[in-house]
């Protein structure tokens, strides 16, 4: 049976406005990669090469897959979205074959992005990865990003936690032409996120004005994290037929959230 690797979505929802904490100099540089990609001949006039591939690299949950989509948005790009995982497979060259049908898939629908998320499961250093099978799927994911006018309307986005693991062939430019650090938000990103968050949510009056002491008091939270407290707040108002979310809504997520990541911490240690 024909195994599919990836998802495609005609047009991700996701705008960059969902997207909160991405501040000034990085920013400043999505957009102006942006605009090289929505007018690469214009850019290429300027002596400017639209990239061909990014990596966006930073802790859990801190909005790279949000960002992917949001950059797809953009473009106006079908989204192509997998996980470096999906490519480990023990089958003499079925990893390989799988590379080769999400690029060609994705040539069929261009504009388009191809998005891969952990992809340090298909990209690690060749001596470490270990493996002829995966060295082969590596070396298919090179070809195919090598694929010259092919891949014209085509921009491939990887993601992954650890930048320190990826094969340096992969971050050759040409394949890999720009990497974007995504952190944990500080308190203004932590502000945004939250903004964004409770945009469509019902709020007591005294949870609108604690929004800023609670971005201040989140150190350490990804927007995941917040996202996850805003949802754990509004469940438990659900449950007790609640209309709004009350501070103790608030303060019940917010125990469960710090609970949730401490024990993620322990469990990593
Ligand atoms: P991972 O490294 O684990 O794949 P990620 O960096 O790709 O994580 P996302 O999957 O984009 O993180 O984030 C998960 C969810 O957390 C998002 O769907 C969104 O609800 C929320 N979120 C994370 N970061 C942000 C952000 N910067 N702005 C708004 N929401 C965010």
């Amino acid at each position: 049976m024909k195994q599919s690797v990836s998802k495609a979505r005609p047009l991700p929802s996701i705008s960059l406005a969902d997207v909160g904490g991405i501040q000034g100099e990085m920013k400043e540089e999505i957009m102006q990669t942006l605009s090289t990609l929505k007018d690469p001949e214009r850019s290429l006039k300027l002596g400017v090469k639209p990239p061909k591939g990014i990596l966006l690299y930073g802790p859990p949950g801190t909005g790279k897959t949000l960002l992917a989509q949001a950059i797809a948005k953009e473009l106006g790009a079908t989204f192509f979205s997998t996980s470096g995982s999906a490519f480990n497979e023990m089958f003499v060259g079925v990893g390989a074959s799988r590379v080769r049908t999400l690029f060609q898939n994705a040539r069929k629908q261009k504009p388009a992005v191809i998005f891969i998320d952990e992809v340090d499961a298909l990209a690690g250093k060749r001596k470490q990865h270990g493996g002829e099978e995966s060295e082969k799927t590596l070396t298919e994911l090179l070809v195919q990003l090598d694929g010259g006018h092919s891949n014209d309307d085509i921009l491939f986005i990887a993601a992954t936690n650890r930048k320190d693991m990826l094969d340096d062939a992969f971050l050759r430019p040409g394949r890999i032409d720009f990497t974007f650090n995504v952190p944990l938000p500080d308190t203004k990103g932590r502000k945004e996120i939250i903004e964004i968050h409770t945009k469509n949510r019902i709020l007591a009056d005294n949870v609108w004005n604690s929004l800023d002491e609670l971005a201040e008091s989140t150190s350490g939270f990804s927007g995941a994290d917040l996202h996850s407290l805003f949802e754990t707040a509004s469940r438990r108002a659900v449950r007790n037929e609640k209309e709004m979310i009350s501070k103790e809504d608030l303060d019940f997520a917010l125990d469960r959230t710090i609970l949730g990541s401490t024990t993620r911490t322990l469990q990593n240690q």
